[in-house]
């Protein structure tokens, strides 16, 4: 159990490493204190910080925080810091790509580090580069309004979500390359979801291409060793040193 004393001193720790690096990314660093308390925010941050890389599930978190707010029974804060704030907590349950490659389960979360961004944050954030909004709008008109990917029309029922109603969203077709019109399908948010990153997607909304070739961790083993074999054959020169070095 953590004392005031070492929670005040891993909250100017984080401040320190977020002064350094994260601040000018735009990350938003919660409040220590909420009046006389701990804010939520900070106590979340604090915990996952003391477990940094380490897996914490949404329960450790609830039963810390209730520690200091007894009538917590959900702690959402991990969520916020992520998305809202843009901290690297990586979830789960949202199967953030990085979360899936580290195995993380549905109600986990890991704080990755304190130098990097969110990489949903740093996606909202990078510039769009349509025209306005009437490019956006254009480029959804010749859709039918549907999403590229599984075909649910906007302001409608998710065709594979019926509970939600479809929201369209700018998907980049290659992740690699900025959103202007030559890259942009729309994608409803079940779809554009982050582990859509690891792939190329066509005009049509289908897949294509890898472009995160940390996708072959996710195969079977005797997968992964046909693809290093078809690769050595495609790149002759490529000895096994090479590959050894690269890594
Ligand atoms: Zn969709």
């Amino acid at each position: 159990m953590l004392t005031n004393k070492e929670i005040e001193k891993a909250y100017n720790k984080i401040k320190k490493e977020w002064s350094k690096n994260l601040k000018k990314k735009g990350v938003k660093l919660p409040r220590l204190k909420s009046g006389e308390k701990f804010s939520k925010d900070a106590l979340v941050l604090v915990y996952l910080y003391k477990n940094i890389n380490e897996v914490v599930s949404k329960n450790e978190l609830t039963s810390f925080v209730r520690k200091f707010y007894n009538d917590t029974n959900d702690v959402q804060q991990a969520r916020h810091l992520a998305n809202g704030k843009g901290w690297n907590v990586i979830s789960g349950t949202r199967h953030d790509q990085e979360a899936e490659l580290r195995g993380l389960g549905s109600g986990d979360y890991m704080l990755v580090d304190l130098e990097q961004v969110h990489p949903n944050f740093a996606h909202g954030r990078r510039q769009s580069r349509l025209k306005g909004d009437d490019e956006w709008e254009s480029i959804k008109k010749h859709y039918n309004y549907r999403c590229a990917t599984c075909g649910s029309r906007e302001g409608e029922a998710n065709l594979h979500y019926p509970s939600s109603t479809t929201y369209l969203q700018q998907g980049h077709m290659d992740p690699n390359k900025p959103l202007d019109s030559n890259n942009t399908i729309p994608q409803c948010e079940k779809c554009n979801r982050p582990d859509r990153n690891y792939f190329v997607y066509n005009k049509k909304g289908r897949v294509i291409k890898i472009s995160d070739p940390r996708f072959i961790l996710k195969s079977n083993k005797d997968i992964q060793i046909k693809a290093l074999q078809f690769l050595i054959e495609q790149f002759p020169g490529f000895n096994e040193i090479h590959i050894k070095n690269k890594s």
